[in-house]
């Protein structure tokens, strides 16, 4: 199957080529954990999601391997730990904030159906990485150390006669136009107003790391560099794939080019740079002062992660997504259909080449949910009905089957475990009050050691088709779950 891919470099799309094929490396800018992740936040999160599936279903699961970073070195990040732990030091408060930021946004993707990428990197662990780099610009002449600060001059790479690229072509910008543009009131360290930071000193009470070589006093790292550290950690000098949000292409990608070029004399860092466009809510731009800004937390009260997944893919990755309850509303509807459509349906063994086509043309998601439409709807009788590559036999039961792999690639009618432990009770047709009851009995027969009670509880749950699986909790007393077998 031939991968086509919009790159925001060559401003087109083209043939996705790996540079290994056992070996596929996407990069992709994750959060900055200070709070719930919104919304907005979840569209990356999704679209690399969908990527990553794809990739995985081409190149096979063992050779995909997808980074997405953690920042957990911020100003926000601080101010909250000041904030909510005032009598912790900054940064013990600063531990608790991120442990619990993180956990929370783990808890709201996995909601929203994303596979954990293989390597999710915190940035404070990889300090070492981002001194190396930053260490490597200064002896190339790109970087110079000025009161305690490192700084990138992008007119030092544009001067270099190599092969490097020019600053400002991801983003399309002219250095020229940036000097000229360039506001007064530049910080005094700076020996031009382009210079951006790549290292600074840390204020009383900050966290701070021992700095690169040439400064004494210890210090943090600039945002820029955290990610050209955490890519040449995880994928090398040069990968495949960086995505991340529109937002990001000038100045973070931008620096992220310059710094990893420059570092490791390579002509590029990504092969294609990949960019979702923005959420907005209700046909305005998402914000706290207007009142709109909505958590994944807030909305997972409300609707399953499958809607919310649903809702964000109909509309085509690079375009903006207008937000609605409307639309919200019209995705769960969809849903219903689909579950009732394919109903205990067994997954098929092939996907529908029309829809991995779609997927294939740059992540067409909506022509792709246009396909699963028209699976679930009958053909008008006497037509033949084209699902794929062949015409259907008995299309009332092979279309089911067909529409819940399709959907399956994209993560979408994927049950999580509670709904297919629900699905399976309620298809078996069991009380779920009488097994807990007898679970119980039978833990009470245990601790009496009254084993012929306990082992005649057993099978009499067997014969329910429950099975059950003895073990410990975290004190070491004994627990017991269940399931409907299969
Ligand atoms: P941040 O934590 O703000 O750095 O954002 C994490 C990711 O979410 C980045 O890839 C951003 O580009 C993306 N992002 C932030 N806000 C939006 C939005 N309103 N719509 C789409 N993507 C967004
Ligand atoms: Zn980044």
């Amino acid at each position: 199957m031939e991968l086509r891919l919009y790159d925001t470099l060559s401003r087109e799309k083209r043939t996705f080529v790996p540079l290994n094929a056992d070996n596929v490396r996407m990069y992709v800018c994750g959060p900055t954990v200070y709070d719930f992740a919104h919304i907005g936040n979840a569209r990356p999160v999704i679209v690399f999601d969908v990527l990553f599936r794809l990739l995985r279903h081409i190149y096979g699961d063992a050779h995909v391997k997808y980074v997405r970073n953690i920042t957990d070195v911020d100003d926000k990040i601080n101010d909250r730990a000041a904030r909510d732990f005032p009598g912790l030091p900054l940064n013990e408060a600063i531990r608790k904030v991120t442990e619990q930021t993180g956990k929370q946004f783990h808890a709201d993707v996995d909601a929203l159906g994303a596979l954990r990428p293989s390597v999710e990197p915190r940035a404070t662990e990889h300090i070492g990485e981002m001194r190396e780099i930053i260490e490597k610009l200064v002896a190339g002449g790109f970087a110079y150390v000025a009161e305690d600060h490192v700084l990138f001059s992008p007119q030092a790479m544009n001067a270099a006669n190599s092969a490097l690229p020019r600053y400002g072509t991801l983003s399309k910008r002219s250095l020229d136009e940036m000097i000229a543009g360039a506001r007064v009131d530049v910080a005094p360290y700076k020996r031009d107003a382009t210079d951006f930071v790549l290292w600074k000193p840390s204020k009383p009470g900050e966290p701070s790391w021992p700095s690169p070589s040439g400064i004494k006093a210890e210090g943090r790292p600039g945002w820029h560099i955290e990610c050209s550290a955490m890519a040449w950690k995880h994928l090398g000098e040069h990968f495949d794939i960086h995505g991340g949000g529109i937002d990001l292409v000038f100045p973070h990608h931008e620096n992220e080019v310059a710094q990893t070029c420059c570092a490791f004399h390579r002509e590029r860092m990504a092969n294609y740079w990949m960019h979702n466009g923005f959420l907005q809510v209700e046909s305005e731009k998402m914000s706290k002062s207007l009142g709109n800004f909505i958590t994944i937390h807030e909305l997972l009260a409300d609707w399953p992660g499958e809607v919310l997944r649903l809702n964000m893919l109909k509309t085509h990755y690079r375009s903006p997504i207008d937000w609605t309850m409307k639309s919200l509303e019209e995705s769960a509807k969809t849903l219903d259909g689909w579950y009732e459509f394919i109903g205990e349906s067994a997954p098929a063994i092939q996907v529908d080449p029309i829809f991995t086509q779609a997927l294939a043309d740059d992540l067409n998601t909506p022509s792709a949910i246009a396909r699963l439409h028209q699976i679930s709807h009958p053909p008008i009788v006497g037509s033949t009905f084209e699902l794929g590559v062949s015409t259907l036999g008995d299309w009332t039961t092979e279309a089911p089957a067909y529409l819940k792999s399709s959907a399956n690639l994209v993560g979408l009618l994927v049950p999580t475990a509670s709904q297919r432990k629900k699905e399976s009770i309620a298809a078996a047709g069991v009380d779920t009050t009488i097994i807990e009851m007898l679970v119980a009995a039978r833990a009470q027969a245990r601790k009496e050691k009254d084993f012929a009670s306990s082992d005649r509880i057993r099978d009499e749950l067997a014969t329910l088709g429950v099975v059950l699986k003895d073990g410990k909790d975290a004190a070491g007393n004994p627990i017991t779950t269940w399931e409907i077998a299969r």
